[in-house]
């Protein structure tokens, strides 16, 4: 469903990244215009809030922004929530000023945030959200809509190529690159704004109506208070806590400087170091909407002082050379983009894309003809999960994910091909990594976990030779590891402490 774009002068998003999930037209009598914020958690560089604000000057109404975290999601932790809640405290900051009704709400029992988004929408002309295409959103934007008594449009910025522009599944990088060569750069010409709020005049709501302000309350006290000091409250798993990083657009973006005017020009050659910070780290904001690909695309390429038109026109997926930039840049650019966005090209295009039976034939053949291979050591869920193997590199890997909520992305690769290795069958191996990556990674739960986990069983590559369990899945060894890259350090960086357990993950 296509929506009809509101008559105004301000910016709206780019009309393919705008859908409308239900049919119920725009209630011209509503008070305001309302953003229900639930992927692209930030206040710039966002076609969605970009798109609310140009509704609400044109209807000349106020606008609201709903930022709401339920506490029943699948792994709600507090390393989870701690990351959102640091990302509220800064939308908080950011918006004070702004002609915008900011109301986070943090649920703090079971179910205690139903009935908040209809109440709102009662209100409302229309109400913009975000098209995030993975974990529970499409589902629940799905019911949002159907119950709504107004529009619900949906706008997708998950990346530099609007989701609808990728045309069909693309089942190799090589493929998807080649297709961005072509496209691309038309749609870079639509950039979202990096400061919506600009010279933007809107008339400002009073107040929301107290019979939802009282049963839903905002939880500014609870945010500007202490983010941490709230966890231990709320009904979520206490047992994964902390994180290598806080949240927010202004956490995000200090880290994109520093890789930036660093790591950036060295990247080419030390993103597959563990133990270097050679990688930009930036995963978690990308996950939490908290900083935008364009934002992180536009940073790079101001550095490179590159600017539209300075690409090759040549289309041949060619990995390196196609911005004409720096090596590191062309090297950044193709994990953010290609390899970024083709994660999210699966999502749309592969109704089947987080099932077993989604990897490519011959991955599903040669796994399946090896299934009853012996397996030299056959790890419980529980000995993975508490990083008790007989591997140490690979027990350090297990034990960052789990202390930090990260994983170097070479050690990440060993740590899945693993877990295959280790597993009673490929779909127990599926199931481990998925549990083991959602409920440990700041950036877990995304398009690129299963891009990365399926990886790991064959998907967007090729046969390799024959080996035992892996068939012509690629395989991996810690042993080979260790020989291409220095591992002294991390393994004494990570060591899993003597004795302590820490809680198990939830059983699935
Ligand atoms: C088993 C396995 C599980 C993975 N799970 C996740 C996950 O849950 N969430 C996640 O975001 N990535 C995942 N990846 C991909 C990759 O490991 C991470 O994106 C990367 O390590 C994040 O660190 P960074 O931000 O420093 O990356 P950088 O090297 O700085 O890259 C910049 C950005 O490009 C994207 N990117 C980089 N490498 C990849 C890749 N191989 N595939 C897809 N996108 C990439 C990410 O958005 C990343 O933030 C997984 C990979 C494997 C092998």
């Amino acid at each position: 469903m296509r929506p009809t774009p509101p008559a105004t002068h301000l910016p709206t998003a780019p009309p393919t990244r705008v859908r409308a999930v239900n049919d119920t037209p725009i209630n011209h009598g509503g008070d305001f215009v309302l953003y229900w914020m639930i992927a692209y958690r930030r206040p710039a560089w966002n076609f969605a809030l970009q798109h609310a604000i140009a509704h609400a000057a044109a209807a000349a109404r106020p606008l609201v922004i709903l930022e709401a975290l339920r506490c029943d999601y699948p792994w709600a932790s507090d390393r989870l929530h701690g990351f959102i809640l640091d990302g509220m405290a800064a939308n908080l900051r950011h918006l004070a000023a702004r002609p915008v009704t900011y109301h986070p709400y943090v649920e703090r029992t079971p179910g205690g945030g139903k009935g908040l988004l209809e109440s709102l929408g009662r209100h409302a002309c229309l109400v913009v959200t975000d098209d995030y295409p993975a974990f529970f959103l499409p589902r629940m934007v799905e019911a949002a809509g159907r119950k709504l008594p107004c529009r619900l449009e949906a706008v997708d910025h998950n990346g530099l190529l609007p989701l609808q522009a990728g045309v069909k599944y693309h089942s190799a990088a090589y493929h998807f690159r080649r297709h961005l060569q072509k496209v691309l750069p038309s749609h870079l010409e639509e950039t979202p704004l990096p400061s919506p709020f600009d010279g933007v005049r809107l008339p400002r709501l009073p107040a929301l109506p107290s019979s939802i302000t009282e049963r839903w309350p905002s939880a500014i006290d609870l945010i500007a208070a202490s983010t941490r000091d709230c966890l231990a409250a709320l009904p979520i798993d206490h047992g994964v806590s902390g994180g290598y990083a806080g949240g927010g657009i202004t956490a995000g973006r200090g880290r994109l400087t520093r890789f930036v005017e660093g790591p950036l020009a060295r990247y080419a050659d030390e993103r597959n170091l563990p133990g270097v910070e050679g990688a930009s780290s930036l995963s978690p904001y990308l996950h939490f909407g908290h900083l935008s690909a364009h934002e992180i695309f536009w940073r790079v390429a101001k550095e490179e002082g590159w600017s539209l038109g300075d690409q090759s026109h040549e289309t041949k997926g060619k990995r390196e050379g196609w911005w004409h930039m720096s090596r590191g840049a062309e090297a950044f650019l193709d994990q953010l983009v290609t390899w970024r966005e083709v994660g999210f090209n699966a999502c749309v295009f592969d109704p089947r894309h987080g099932s077993f039976d989604s990897l490519p034939s011959w991955a599903l053949r040669t796994l399946g003809r090896h299934e009853l291979d012996a397996r030299t050591h056959l790890y419980s869920f529980d000995e993975l999960d508490q990083a008790e193997t007989d591997d140490p590199l690979w027990n350090a890997a297990q034990t960052q994910l789990a202390r930090e909520g990260r994983l170097h992305n070479y050690l990440r690769m060993l740590w899945g091909k693993k877990i295959l290795e280790w597993s009673a069958t490929p779909r127990d191996a599926l199931d481990t990594m998925l549990r083991l990556n959602d409920r440990y990674a700041l950036d877990g739960r995304d398009p690129n976990s299963l891009s990365g986990i399926f990886w790991c069983l064959g998907r967007y590559d090729r046969p390799w030779p024959e080996r035992p369990i892996y068939g012509t899945v690629r395989s991996m060894s810690s042993p080979a590891t260790a020989r291409k890259v220095p591992v002294a350090e991390y393994l004494a960086r990570y060591r899993p402490r003597a004795g302590r357990r820490r809680p198990s993950a939830p059983a699935g």
